[in-house]
């Protein structure tokens, strides 16, 4: 990984543009304030913790013996701590439905 480039497109520079050094890509306003402070996306914080999409999908390295666990190919590391996220998010859910279903069931 090279240096970022600290000038912007006009030519200022904006070294004060808090980088997410997971993903290595700004932090603006639309993040949670928190991520700023810890110059990390809360997406990224997340996808450090539970994994990459294919760890999350079960094809890593972990499940799959001689596979990677890498982020996929071709897509950025942002957009993989997005995807990866939404992907667990989902599967969480799915776990909490599970749950309430063996709740119901134990109540009969
Ligand atoms: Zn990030
Ligand atoms: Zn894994």
């Amino acid at each position: 990984m090279g240096v970022v480039n600290p000038i912007s497109k006009n030519g200022v520079t904006c070294d004060f543009a808090p980088r997410c050094w997971w993903c290595q890509e700004p932090i603006d306003a639309s993040d949670q304030p928190r991520a700023a402070l810890q110059n990390l996306h809360s997406e990224c914080g997340i996808r450090r913790i539970v994994g990459s999409l294919a760890h999350l999908e079960r094809r890593c390295s972990c499940h799959v013996p001689g596979s990677a666990e890498a982020d996929p190919p071709g897509m950025s590391k942002r957009k993989a701590a997005l995807k990866a996220v939404e992907l667990w998010r989902k599967q969480q859910m799915q776990v909490e439905q599970r749950l309430d279903r063996t709740a119901e069931q134990d109540t009969e």
